[in-house]
């Protein structure tokens, strides 16, 4: 087989998620948000995983992706969408019992009448989703009299704990929700790690579920196996891949793995700072990533085997991140269809 292999390891999932969950005390609920499947991992086998594992309530970005998320979790768990209610949305919200945030007077106007659970979206400064203060204010006493299950907001820059936005945030979100009995809920990841004070009644936790930054304690949930389609000599002098951007110092060993952009490791991680893993000896990354190939210096190994890893316990989606300069959302999110997916757990 010559596609890599993506092995997405449920049990360190779900103890992500236990690890995030005793953070906050034991009145306080701990969510999961599986939007974009489950940060492109599969959201119906991400939430079943950590249904069974005591999660009992889940966010989504749209109602569409709360309908395979039904369907993974059965009846119970409440499902909320963080859209709201958009558009022709009514119908799948209702045939698949999911709960929208309703982030603007006009979703309250068309929502409220239909006498259905429904949770409320506060802008608090982020200034991306949710009522203003003032939208909230005029139609406070209509909509805390139609007893929201939830009432939320979201934070611009909780992984930085020192941001003084977040203190602003959690401020006007309780100035905001004062006197209100409906359940509150401020924090993702970031939040959670913000302390106590950004708990109130339940956290949302993605990114840290799945591995990634700012929950730097988390296990490792993908590892990523490229199989080696060939090795060659490459004599000092000589250059390798597209731009005949590296060359060799000395003679030296090159392998060609079958993996690429197109699987979602985006160009920019090829700029030099990433290893290979030979089980735990690193090699090199040398040259430009493409479509579907990397090459990588593997000089120094008394013996090449038959893959060579990309992801591991050792280096995460935070480490590909930083070489390209994104996030380690970014490179979940886009890791390709091309994969053989392998589940653990
Ligand atoms: C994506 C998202 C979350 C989860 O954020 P993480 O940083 O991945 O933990 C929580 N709440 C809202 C509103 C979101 O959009």
């Amino acid at each position: 087989m010559a596609v890599a292999t993506l092995t997405i390891d449920l049990n360190s999932l779900v103890e992500n998620w236990r690890a995030l969950d005793a953070v906050s005390a034991d009145a306080v609920e701990t969510a999961a948000v599986v939007k974009a499947d489950g940060y492109g991992l599969d959201a119906g086998r991400v939430a079943a995983a950590l249904a069974k594992g005591g999660a009992k309530t889940f966010f989504v970005a749209v109602a569409e992706e709360g309908v395979a998320v039904r369907k993974a979790v059965g009846a119970e768990p409440e499902i909320y969408v963080f859209s709201g209610c958009c558009g022709e949305d009514a119908a799948l919200l209702n045939s698949h019992d999911l709960i929208p945030l309703l982030n603007s007077p006009e979703q309250v106007y068309q929502f409220l009448p239909s006498a259905k659970p429904f949770g409320i979206q506060l802008d608090s400064g982020m200034n991306r989703l949710g009522m203003e203060p003032e939208e909230f204010a005029a139609l406070k006493d209509q909509i805390t009299g139609a007893g929201p299950k939830l009432v939320m907001s979201h934070l611009a820059c909780a992984d930085e704990p020192e941001h003084p936005q977040n203190k602003a945030q959690l401020d006007c979100f309780r100035a905001m929700t004062e006197g209100l009995t409906a359940r509150k809920s401020l924090s993702a990841t970031g939040g959670t790690l913000l302390g106590a004070d950004y708990h109130f009644d339940l956290n949302r936790p993605g990114v840290g579920l799945y591995g990634g930054a700012p929950f730097v304690d988390a296990k490792a949930v993908v590892r990523l196996s490229i199989p080696v389609i060939q090795t060659r000599t490459v004599r000092e002098g000589e250059t390798v891949g597209y731009g005949a951007n590296w060359t060799a110092q000395r003679d030296s060993k090159v392998a060609t793995i079958a993996s690429g952009y197109a699987d979602g490791l985006i160009r920019g991680i090829g700029n030099g700072t990433l290893n290979l893993y030979a089980g735990d000896t690193p090699c090199p990354l040398i040259g430009r990533v493409s479509m579907d190939l990397i090459t990588v210096d593997v000089t120094d190994l008394d013996h090449v085997p038959d893959h060579l890893d990309l992801l591991n316990d050792t280096q995460t989606v935070d480490h590909l991140a930083d070489a390209a300069g994104t996030i380690g959302y970014e490179i979940l999110t886009s890791l390709g269809a091309r994969y053989n997916r392998v589940y653990k757990g």
